[in-house]
């Protein structure tokens, strides 16, 4: 399996060393040259698999003869004991992918992504040191995920009273081989922070650094798997589908293109944000500006500079025309997100977090222009008690607690502060990692 940078001037990988670098040297987004077509087999026999089953057909496919099959079948058996249902809400599905440990879609890529690295490092003596920024989401999932993996250590860079409770318990109580570092600064100076050290000459002669954010190959690949799986679900597979995916760095986005690529008969993807709308003015006008993320009830996806954007120009060969034609924008501001969680409640007794809330709404806007029957999924990207803060002044009361949480937060927090200098961040590193 052979992999490019959309900078194309670093050479080409194969999928370890795409795994294990994370970024090519030219600051560019591996991406695979070959997605191939799922067979009509594949299609077919769908409603007869397991989640597992399904997931490992879908990596078969990407991998080709790569991996052996019972490598295969241990990195899903290992990653899963959890799926993507459907719910059904009157003209759409939400589709729960929280099912994880740590409640948020994020499980999905970043189990995954920890026993795969843990396999191409397995006879290997290089200790590889991952590299994380996260608006708290992508913390969890990936101090989960790789918790206990040897030979990887983690360090979790998160912005200081900018992520909820539960999100920051979840990846800063943990300990072992995972550092969680509370910078005094934005999402945007955490991502900047990390992109500037896996830049950095001095830090990779010294160290091998890896990435674990959307942006590394691993943690894409597996989320085209729900895609999927959601289709398995549907009664009627020959209506329009369409997906809603509420975003931040575009990475859940690009994975269902993947899915589309493999073969999934996807009519619409619905990209929805919130105030951080650079895509969506990117859908609008044609002009991609990234700028400072502004701070929003759906923290997770509040992103300046979506990462992923670049693999989203490059699967449409840098065609907006083409973009414009498969991806519809939306963005949506607090006080209609609040809005939405409420009405959902209401109607169908459901709740949903405040991201979930934004991709129901980028729904419903769809709907409002489209009046064809059509099976309509929005992504529920995590549980809304992950969001108890923002959930229960809007609804009332607090979502019940899933006992795979409780264990998660029952420690105390231990994480380091740090300012939000590049300077300071470097000698931290040079002193601590292996
Ligand atoms: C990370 C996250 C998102 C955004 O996903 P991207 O892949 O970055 O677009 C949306 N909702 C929740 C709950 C998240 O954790």
């Amino acid at each position: 399996m052979q992999l490019y940078s959309t900078k194309h001037i670093s050479p080409d990988v194969d999928l370890k060393e795409a795994v294990l670098r994370g970024l090519p040297p030219d600051n560019g987004l591996y991406m695979p040259y070959d997605i191939p077509a799922l067979g009509k087999d594949f299609f077919e026999n769908i409603e007869g698999m397991c989640f597992n089953e399904m997931a490992v057909h879908v990596f078969k496919n990407f991998v080709g003869d790569y991996l052996p099959l019972a490598v295969i079948e241990k990195i899903i058996e290992d990653a899963y004991d959890f799926e993507a249902p459907l719910v059904n809400a009157g003209d759409l599905y939400f589709q729960e992918l929280f099912q994880g440990p740590t409640l948020a879609f994020k499980d999905f890529g970043a189990r995954f992504m920890g026993r795969l690295m843990g396999y191409f490092l397995q006879d290997n003596n290089k200790h590889v040191n991952i590299l994380v920024a996260t608006s708290g989401d992508t913390g969890s999932a990936v101090a989960h995920g790789f918790l206990g993996v040897e030979g990887i250590h983690v360090t979790i860079l998160y912005p200081k009273g900018k992520v909820s409770d539960i999100q920051e318990k979840q990846f800063t109580t943990l300990g072992q081989n995972i550092t969680a570092l509370e910078i005094d600064g934005t999402f945007d100076d955490c991502q900047h922070l990390v992109k500037t050290a896996f830049l950095d000459k001095e830090l990779n002669v010294q160290f091998t650094l890896s990435s674990a954010n959307s942006i590394n190959i691993a943690r894409l690949i597996p989320q085209s798997f729900y895609y999927f799986w959601a289709y398995k679900q549907l009664e009627n597979k020959t209506l329009p589908l369409n997906f809603c995916v509420p975003s931040g760095n575009f990475g859940n986005l690009t994975a269902g293109l993947f899915a589309k690529k493999m073969g999934l008969p996807i009519h619409k993807m619905i990209a929805a944000t919130n105030n951080n709308d650079i895509f969506t003015k990117y859908i609008h006008t044609g002009d991609f500006e990234p700028r400072a993320s502004v701070a929003t009830i759906s923290n997770a996806m509040d992103v300046g500079n979506p990462s992923n954007f670049f693999r989203v120009l490059d699967f449409f060969h840098n065609d907006y025309a083409q973009i414009k034609e498969n991806i519809i924008a939306y963005s949506f501001d607090d006080a209609t997100t609040r809005k939405a969680m409420l009405e959902v409640y209401q109607q169908y007794q459901y709740e949903i977090c405040p991201h979930t809330a934004v991709g129901y709404l980028g729904m419903k806007k769809y709907l409002e222009q489209s009046q064809e029957p059509a099976n309509n999924i929005v992504l529920s990207t995590a549980h809304p008690i992950k969001f108890g803060e923002i959930v229960e002044p809007v609804l009332g009361h607090v979502p019940d607690m899933p006992e795979r949480l409780k264990k998660a937060i029952g420690a105390d927090k231990r994480s380091i502060p740090l300012g939000n200098d590049f300077d300071g961040f470097k000698q931290w590193l040079t002193a601590h990692l292996l």
